[in-house]
């Protein structure tokens, strides 16, 4: 495998050492546009490159193919292999979970596809994996499909479920739809040598950094509250330059990439993912409070509510954005009161700035085998910008329907 070699956009930019995440989400991966003497990111949608010679082409193709990166004032021969709006996000985006790569995708379950595909190479097709999990995850998991073979664990029996195969350990905290909470930093103490997969969608970069905590790999939906506004479909793995090179290789032969266009679009969300993620997580906190003392709500599901191992303030700067509700009358009720929300609306996805309701049971986590399937009266609620009087309102009234 070729050598990775440092991204050519910088990545952790010495000025924005020591910075705090606010401020890195507002600069990362634009250390260079003032002396390009532009204040945005140009957006390069070229799918061809002009080649400067047979053999320079023939050797960027080369790098590229197997996973490099483009050395400055290279051809990027072609979008499959290298595209340079995209290659800033990923600088960006690492920066945030301070890690020295990051690779994206044009889906979370592309990026997933690919993380699974780099790890179980070489006769290593065994994966542990600790439900819940995002239903996609569960299903490419469970079926099989990419030639894994699954085994399925509680986070204090991943260890004795490794075997020599084993090739990726994947845990989702806090976990969709349930916001179970995991301790990062004991399970990849407890698999050693075995890559750890962290799917941070639901905390974002903001609330937590699994990298620092020892996870190897640490997966997006760039789709849900990186994009934050329910217009780009994508997925990003953070990771060290040998993963990285594994993933782009993957995603070269493969290419599931992402275009420029979601790339700057994602990139741009970043700059304001801190402020969103704390106001949608205080809107949260509020309709939890609220929404456990309502006599048709069984129980609450949230970081605020329910946080047994202590991780929030540890591992978790935040308890998020993302709630889910048990409404008493079960599968019925819920889909009265997903119904009558007027606000709301009912959809899946989550963490955009808008509030949405879905009933995982039927939607996001369908293919979940039955008796790891959320339960019938289950429904999760992404909570978005408006004022959360105005939310509660919508929720009381619909509940009263259920
Ligand atoms: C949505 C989601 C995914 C899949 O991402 P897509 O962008 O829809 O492919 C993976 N993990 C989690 C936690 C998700 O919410």
């Amino acid at each position: 495998m070729t050598a990775a070699t440092a991204p050519p956009t910088p990545s952790v930019g010495t000025t924005l050492d020591d910075t705090s995440v606010d401020t890195r989400a507002v600069h990362a991966g634009r250390e260079d546009l003032a002396a390009l003497g532009v204040h945005v990111p140009p957006i390069d949608l070229s799918t061809t490159n002009p080649l400067p010679s047979v053999e320079a082409g023939g050797a960027a193709y080369e790098l590229l193919a197997t996973g490099g990166t483009l050395p400055p004032g290279d051809s990027a021969v072609y979008q499959r292999l290298w595209n340079p709006t995209v290659a800033r996000f990923e600088a960006a985006l690492a920066t945030l979970e301070g890690t020295p790569a990051a690779v994206a995708f044009a889906s979370g379950m592309a990026a997933l596809t690919a993380a699974l595909l780099a790890a179980t190479r070489d006769g290593r097709r065994h994966v542990v994996a600790v439900r819940p999990l995002y239903g996609g995850t569960d299903h490419v998991l469970a079926t099989g499909l990419l030639g894994t073979e699954v085994s399925w664990a509680r986070p204090d029996e991943v260890a004795a479920a490794v075997r020599a195969d084993t090739g990726l350990v994947v845990v989702e905290t806090p976990a969709n739809p349930t916001l179970d909470l995991v301790d990062i930093a004991a399970l990849a103490a407890a698999v050693g040598d075995v890559p750890l997969l962290v799917d941070n969608t639901v905390a974002t970069p903001v609330l937590q950094q699994p990298a620092r905590h020892g996870a190897a790999l640490v997966l997006h939906s760039a789709t849900k509250s990186i994009g934050g506004h329910g217009d780009v479909l994508a997925g990003v793995v953070a990771c060290d330059a040998d993963w990285a090179a594994r993933l782009r290789q993957v995603r070269a032969v493969t290419g599931a990439v992402l275009h420029p266009l979601g790339a700057y679009l994602l990139h741009r969300g970043l700059q304001t993912l801190p402020l969103r993620v704390r106001a949608q997580q205080a809107g949260a906190e509020k309709l939890a409070l609220r929404l456990a003392g309502h006599p048709a709500v069984a129980r609450v599901h949230h970081p605020s509510v329910h946080d047994p191992a202590g991780l929030v303030g540890r591992q978790l700067a935040g308890t998020g954005s993302l709630l889910a509700v048990e409404v008493r009358g079960g599968a019925p009720a819920a889909a009265r009161v997903a119904g009558a929300c007027r606000l709301i609306t009912h959809a899946v996805s989550l963490g955009g700035v808008d509030t949405l309701i879905q009933h995982p049971a039927s939607l996001t986590h369908r293919p979940v085998a039955g008796e790891a399937r959320p339960g019938d009266g289950l429904l999760r609620i992404s909570v978005g910008l408006e004022d959360p009087e105005d939310l509660w309102t919508d929720l009381a009234r619909a509940l009263a329907a259920g």
